[in-house]
């Protein structure tokens, strides 16, 4: 499409928008364009009364709740599930909602990090989120290895802010022999750079390593095909693009392959255990042949509750309408920036192929970006920085205007 920079245009996009009537079910922050979805997506206002039915069967019910409730938490978890499996791009029993992103990330290397003495290396992106870098490191120095030595991190070309695809398969390439596992983000949270993970799975798998992604970026944001591209794990956050509030749960995709492998090992509790024989309350863990073997603790009904609410509203929009706004938003956010930095003060380090990137632009900074940060908040811009000198935005399909993007570029043209 060739964008134009008026208003006007701005405004026919919004016309022919589908999806345009999705950001009258959201809170927006009154007076503000909120560009900060990757960090914490806005609230859904049906999230209150979903919560608000489950305060009520717990004060009518108490204990009995697990099952007379309207929604019985005994099996709360699986109200998600159809749901979780679309978004992703997976079947229903490689999927299951459960604690937070980093316990998650930790529990699947318990099963998939098994490090022998031939074969113990990690690789990973260079520059990836800090917990996952400290999930690496502690990992492997509890399998007694010296992370230096386990752990390769993958780092761009001189000159270059992205990874390249070829360098990615050709360090799994060199590594094969020692390789036990690789782990990505989907989408890196500073450059927002989208990685190839069907490439890379196949490559890892080539190489005898498995392949897990951290979709903490990903999830909600690219259309993705887990089982289709054999991915062996995966775990997102759902506060981010998901929408499902501060702190929320978090989502797991486990390959069927190994999903119902019964015998690889895990850190078992209750909720992982059969169903059938669960109140059984007998000695011997036999976990569920599913995703769900992986549970420790019954279900997080409170922010489940909301998590659910989010995830109607994407099955309803459909994932591949979010994406295909999402690509046109992001493409004319990226075309107002361009126009308005007459005096380039910034340079966009995000892929610029749409294949390559979610709807996040990350804005380097030689000087000033700080500054520009704090000068776009009081023009009631919301973006979000990342030291050392990246300014992030990532407009929202689902809430954000393309109206919004025009605005926001004239909130960086004035400051
Ligand atoms: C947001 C984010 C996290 C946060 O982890 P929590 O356990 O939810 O606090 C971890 N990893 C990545 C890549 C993230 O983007």
């Amino acid at each position: 499409m060739v964008f134009q920079n008026s208003l006007e245009f701005a405004r026919q996009l919004d016309a022919l928008d589908s999806l345009s009537h999705f950001r009258n079910e959201f809170h927006l922050i009154e007076g503000k364009i909120y560009l900060c979805g990757n960090s914490l997506g806005l609230q859904p206002k049906a999230a209150r009364a979903a919560v608000e039915q489950e305060f009520f069967d717990w004060q009518t019910f108490g204990v009995e709740g697990h099952f007379d409730g309207k929604n019985p938490w005994f099996h709360y978890h699986k109200f998600l599930t159809q749901k979780t499996a679309n978004m992703v791009g997976a079947l229903p029993q490689e999927v299951v909602v459960m604690n937070n992103l980093t316990v998650n990330l930790h529990l699947l290397m318990v099963s998939f990090y098994r490090p022998t003495a031939t074969r113990y290396k990690i690789i990973m992106e260079g520059g990836a989120f800090p917990s996952d870098q400290y999930a690496m490191e502690t990992q492997a120095r509890f399998h007694g290895l010296d992370p230096d030595k386990a752990i390769i991190e993958l780092m761009p070309r001189e000159g270059e802010y992205t990874l390249r695809t070829e360098d990615i398969i050709k360090t799994i390439e060199e590594n094969a022999d020692s390789l036990a596992l690789v782990m990505m983000g989907g989408v890196n949270y500073y450059t927002g750079q989208a990685f190839d993970m069907k490439a890379i799975t196949e490559a890892a798998h080539k190489a005898g390593a498995y392949a897990g992604f951290d979709l903490a970026h990903a999830a909600g944001n690219l259309l993705l095909q887990l089982h289709a591209w054999n991915v062996d794990f995966a775990c997102w956050c759902t506060y981010k693009y998901l929408n499902s509030g501060p702190g929320g749960t978090s989502g797991v995709f486990i390959h069927e392959r190994n999903a119902s492998d019964t015998t690889i090992p895990r850190f078992g509790g209750w909720w992982g255990h059969d169903e059938a024989t669960r109140f059984k309350m007998l000695k011997g863990f036999k976990p569920t042949s599913t995703a769900e073997g992986w549970q420790l603790s019954n279900a997080q009904v409170f922010p489940m509750a909301i998590h659910n609410v989010s995830l109607e509203m994407f099955e309803r929009a459909g994932m591949s309408n979010i994406r295909a706004k999402s690509e046109l938003l992001t493409g004319f956010l990226e075309f107002l920036l361009n126009e308005v930095d007459t005096k380039k003060q910034f340079e966009i380090i995000t892929p610029k192929n749409a294949e390559d990137r979610g709807c996040q632009l990350s804005l380097l900074f030689a000087q000033n970006g700080r500054a520009t940060f704090d000068k776009l908040l009081e023009n009631n811009v919301i973006a979000d920085w990342r030291e050392p000198n990246v300014l992030r935005m990532g407009p929202a399909p689902l809430y954000n205007s393309f109206e919004d993007m025009w605005h926001t570029a004239q909130a960086m043209k004035s400051v």
